[in-house]
């Protein structure tokens, strides 16, 4: 019989091998609220003046400065001063020095987060509701707490989650597994969010048959390096009605997906028990755990086996040296966690809209980031999404 060993009393082996190995990794910690330094506050961002909010936005990079810039309108001339213009109710604008445009732009231009027209909340309270989306707050407490309309707040929302999606979708093919040279640990799994019955609604579609669509997806992530989480929208075959699920990656497309991630990386790579995921690949050695109970015979009786969740395995690297790695998991599943309890999914997020696929990019997003600052990280994100518009 087996019997889980107390804690007290794991191996010194089971001690000595750590979860993630490799150049970075640092144990997973969650960023507590308490700590979070926020460099702005809410009564800061409504106290200032209107040239206050732009200098502070710009400060914190949330803004672009336009000043000295090509002009985005006409492409020749150059972008002026930020100056107050009592012709156009005092607003502030840059004005383009190129005869034929002489055209006015605004500081909010064309940025993703922010937007301006005539019924556009003050750039204060945008900031504010900016503040309070980081924050967590969902968006109807929003709309109660500071007093502005719902279509304001649900349009910062959604400014912010198309903005990850457009920035994550720019990043993550640079992202690179391992690349140190210690073997890193790389684990992946599918989830799946929804599942559309297309016979459903007044035209039916597609096989009656089969005709259940899943939303699935693949993560994959290194151990110890949150911002190296990838993940690519799979395309599982249509189900019977009462399918339980989607099953697991098919190996059609999990080849494509190793070669373009794993291959060479030297990484020891984590998983369940799926069959696509024992595809060899070089430079990758599998590693992975059955998360069913099995039945064995010993002697004649049947015995059960445990699922085995975390245990340490051997591998022989190609070098011909042994390493001891912990089988799992947790990481990954940890993730879709993360991702699913923030996706706070509305009846239009349904399996292969674009909305669902944009808060789940957006998750992407808070998960590469969860130990960090998010306001200084959104204005990095704003600079890097505004790098191709502002040409000097
Ligand atoms: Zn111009």
């Amino acid at each position: 019989m087996v019997l889980k060993r107390p804690s007290a009393t794991k191996t010194k082996d089971w001690k000595n091998v750590p979860y993630a190995r490799g150049k970075n990794a640092t144990p997973g910690r969650g960023l507590r609220r308490e700590q979070a330094k926020w460099k702005r506050t809410v009564p800061e961002l409504l106290a200032a003046s209107d040239v206050e909010i732009v200098n502070i936005l710009r400060e914190d990079k949330l803004l672009v400065d336009w000043t000295g810039a090509t002009c985005p309108i006409c492409g020749r001339g150059t972008l002026g001063e930020l100056v107050a213009r009592p012709h156009k109710g005092n607003r502030l604008l840059h004005r383009c020095d190129a005869k034929c445009c002489q055209r006015y732009v605004s500081p909010v231009y064309l940025n993703p987060i922010f937007s301006e027209h005539s019924r556009a909340e003050s750039l204060q309270k945008q900031a504010v509701l900016l503040r309070a989306k980081l924050a967590g707050t969902p968006h109807a407490n929003a709309h109660v707490m500071f007093g502005v309309n719902h279509k304001a707040v649900e349009r910062i929302w959604s400014n912010v989650e198309q903005a990850r999606r457009m920035y994550v979708e720019d990043v993550e093919p640079t992202i690179e597994y391992s690349g140190s040279k210690v073997w890193a640990d790389v684990e992946a799994d599918e989830a799946t969010f929804d599942k559309l019955d297309m016979t459903d609604g007044p035209e039916p579609l597609g096989d009656p048959t089969h005709p259940v669509m899943w939303e699935q997806w693949l993560g994959i992530v290194q151990r110890g390096r949150p911002r190296t989480l990838t993940l690519t929208r799979l395309c599982p075959e249509m189900a019977e009605k009462r399918a339980p699920g989607p099953g697991a990656v098919r190996k059609v497309e999990w080849k494509p997906l190793a070669e373009r991630w794993l291959e060479d990386r030297d990484v020891v790579f984590h998983t369940d028990s799926a069959r696509s995921y024992k595809l060899r690949v070089p430079g990758v050695i599998h590693d992975f755990v059955v998360h069913q109970k099995k039945y064995k015979k010993v002697g004649g009786k049947r015995v059960l086996i445990p699922p085995r969740y975390v245990e340490l395995q051997t591998h022989v690297l190609p070098s011909g040296k042994h390493l001891k790695v912990k089988s799992g998991t947790q990481i990954i599943d940890r993730a879709w966690r993360f991702i699913k309890d923030r996706l706070h999914r509305s009846a239009t997020a349904k399996a292969g809209t674009k909305l669902l696929a944009t808060k789940i990019r957006s998750a992407q997003y808070d998960y590469w980031h969860k130990d960090d600052g998010m306001w200084a990280e959104t204005g990095e994100m704003v600079q890097h999404i505004m790098r191709d518009v502002l040409v000097a």
